[in-house]
């Protein structure tokens, strides 16, 4: 019997890098997405930003699950909003590029697991709005951009049913909280799994047959000291087996 292990697929950022001669860009994640994947018995696959579709559906056709990671705000122009006071950096090339990763995971029936800006990308292609900040959002009174160790849950979420995350988790659950975009309307084919007590939503997954399991906290920075959210990031892996 071979045990092969499945290959995971890591969007990338666009980071800028210096040295002491000159600036370039880099594409890069940070550490923990790798480390949390290969721990939980996956092999870590980078893939670098592009805005070449051959390329981005080759990446898609050639692992067994995409990761869509963190990262900066997405511009709110995706989902026919100007911006707002409150709205953030966004990059135009990385926006296209997590979208379409989305667009070829669905069409290759990869499983995809996406993390914070993540949960946000597949939101918007599947035609959702999200809030511009959290602030935006009535009755938001927790705060969702913690102080501190970001490897420490700061706040609760309640877990529907009939979920992904449920099936691991249980009702409810403690997380970190990373993030100042939120979902707004949700996009079709997706079901809310978790809310915060202040009607934040922290996870979605899809209603059809299509492998989504979206978070909008951070399980790479949790799962090498939480026993549970290692068991979330345990069942992503094997699921792409
Ligand atoms: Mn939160």
């Amino acid at each position: 019997m071979s045990s092969k292990k499945p290959i995971i697929g890591i969007s990338s950022d666009v980071l800028e890098g210096k040295n002491t001669i000159y600036s370039y860009r880099v594409y890069g994640v940070k550490d923990m997405y790798v480390d949390s994947i290969n721990a939980s018995g996956g092999v870590s696959f980078v893939l670098p930003v592009t805005n070449d579709d051959d390329i981005i559906r080759a990446y898609v056709n050639h692992v067994d699950g995409v990761v869509l990671t963190g990262g900066k705000d997405i511009n709110p122009l995706r989902w026919d909003e100007e911006p707002r006071e409150e709205i953030g950096e966004s990059n135009n090339l990385r926006d296209s590029f997590d979208l379409k990763l989305v667009e070829y995971a669905i069409e290759y029936k990869k499983p995809i697991l996406g993390i914070c800006r993540g949960l946000q990308v597949i939101n918007i292609f599947l035609g959702g709005t999200l809030y511009q900040d959290v602030s935006y959002s009535k009755g938001q009174y927790i705060k969702h951009a913690q102080k501190g160790d970001t490897h420490v849950g700061t706040h609760h979420i309640m877990i529907e049913e009939n979920s992904i995350l449920h099936s691991v988790l249980g009702p409810e659950y403690i997380v970190n909280s990373l993030h100042h975009l939120s979902i707004k309307d949700l996009g079709k084919n997706l079901k809310v799994t978790a809310m915060s007590n202040d009607g934040i939503v922290e996870a979605i997954e899809s209603t059809n047959d299509n492998y989504i399991l979206a978070l909008q906290f951070h399980p790479e920075a949790m799962s090498a000291s939480d026993e549970g959210i290692k068991r979330l990031l345990d069942q992503f892996v094997s699921d792409c087996v």
